[in-house]
């Protein structure tokens, strides 16, 4: 008999849940409860020693449920799924990306030590780095696509002389330029960092490809970071985060996890099962629609650039990094309009069918002005840097017909290209 190992699709639907400990439901129920019942005081004592760590587990000891702030059945199941799109040991799952990424960041960032972090980031996650961080002394030093290993290890050393730079946080493809980072690259940083007794984890944000486009822990990353709202949920319903990595980061995440309160509602987690299911099928009809989409915009001349990860400079840098790192093109696309932000309001203004609103990978095509909204606390100068101009137009594409998108596109070009015509008059 052939045993060829069963794609992460193929476990979806059964992945850590046997329907007869559950009454036979072929789907898991919610498990709705706050507290669990122990058969006995000396299985509670257990229980508690486990969840503490205060000892190892016993042969085949089974960690039991105590508490839905802790453990509960609907999250395990689903950090076991997630956890095999990225062949990672385990994961974690919390109420949002946010709680995802500040829970995993202070797990291994201390007072004293040093953050790395590419730009741009997503703007919660570019606030929590510049306005929160420094409050609890830690030192932030920022990179952007396209830098030299020995220039960003200088950085680091000039900036915070001494310090201990504990965590690398890497966001790529990042939000809204699709800008690349090479993971390799910075793994290579994060064990230049690294020492005997105290690792520098390398975090990678994979929320615009991951997890069916992208697998940062084949490329050195230590931790993987979701914002599960956006492509794992895929149908703006939940607000969700995840992590996944090896037993051991993930489990001192999930120490910190109990204690920050900021695991994932049983709710939410089964909305989430459900979307996995369908996880690999609307990422790859959202990809291909994107194709058309870019294709079409590429050539109007009211786009002046367009940020896609299809249209990379062949022979480039950033070229070879994405051939190398990611396995699609994805479904994001942000576009400069001939113009400014009167012009990229205008086409917004006018764009039906897609949802004039932020978030991204879900089942609706969305459509925002990054300047002005999720991008809307970075500084002047590093929105200049970073290429988040007011003629900015983010686009999430999602399962439209994609023709049925671009006659809509192409409308709001017209009523534009109509402003500008009679302004000249
Ligand atoms: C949305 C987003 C986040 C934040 O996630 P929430 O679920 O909104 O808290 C983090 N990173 C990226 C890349 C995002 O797009």
């Amino acid at each position: 008999m052939k045993k060829r190992k069963l794609q992460p699709e193929s476990l979806m639907m059964s992945l850590g849940y046997n329907a007869h400990e559950h009454q036979g439901a072929a789907k898991c129920p919610i498990y709705q409860t706050s507290t669990f019942v122990f058969n006995s005081c000396e299985e509670g004592k257990d229980f508690f020693e486990l969840a503490y760590g205060l000892r190892d587990k016993k042969e085949g000891e089974e960690m039991g449920m105590i508490y839905s702030r802790l453990d509960h059945p609907n999250m395990n199941i689903l950090e076991k799924r997630l956890a095999a799109w990225d062949e990672a040991d385990a994961g974690a799952f919390f109420s949002s990306g946010m709680a995802a990424i500040s829970t995993s960041i202070l797990t291994f960032v201390k007072p004293g030590d040093v953050l790395l972090f590419s730009s741009p980031v997503y703007g919660g996650t570019d606030h929590f780095i510049h306005h929160v961080l420094p409050q609890f002394n830690i030192g932030v030093v920022g990179f952007v696509k396209g830098e030299k290993e020995e220039t960003i290890i200088e950085r680091v050393e000039k900036s915070y002389p001494g310090r201990r730079p504990s965590m690398i946080y890497v966001e790529t493809p990042g939000n809204p330029t699709n800008s690349i980072i090479d993971i390799e690259m910075t793994s290579r940083i994060a064990k230049y960092f690294s020492t005997k007794d105290s690792k520098c984890v390398l975090a990678v944000d994979n929320t615009f490809l991951g997890p069916v486009f992208q697998h940062p822990l084949q490329f050195g990353a230590d931790l993987v970071i979701y914002s599960a709202t956006k492509f794992i949920g895929g149908h703006s319903d939940v607000v969700a985060g995840a992590c996944t990595g090896s037993d051991q980061l993930i489990s001192q995440i999930k120490g910190m996890r109990t204690f920050f309160g900021s695991q994932l509602d049983p709710n939410s987690s089964w909305l989430l099962q459900r979307s996995l299911e369908t996880v690999k099928v609307r990422m790859e009809a959202q990809a291909k629609s994107a194709q058309i989409i870019a294709k079409y915009l590429k050539n109007h001349p009211l786009v002046e650039k367009i940020h896609y990860l299809g249209y990379l400079e062949n022979d480039s840098e950033l070229k070879e990094i994405f051939d190398r790192q990611c396995l699609s093109t994805g479904s994001m696309i942000a576009f400069e309009i001939t113009g400014g932000e009167k012009e990229a309001f205008l086409f917004l203004n006018n764009l039906k069918l897609f949802k004039l609103a932020v978030s991204l990978g879900s089942t609706e095509s969305l459509a925002e002005h990054p300047a002005t909204m999720t991008h809307v606390d970075v500084s002047p100068e590093d929105r200049v840097k970073l290429g988040i101009s007011p003629s900015l137009v983010r686009l999430s594409i999602g399962l439209e017909n994609p023709q049925d998108l671009i006659d809509q596109i192409e409308n709001a070009f017209e009523v534009v290209k109509k402003a500008n015509s009679s302004a000249v008059c």
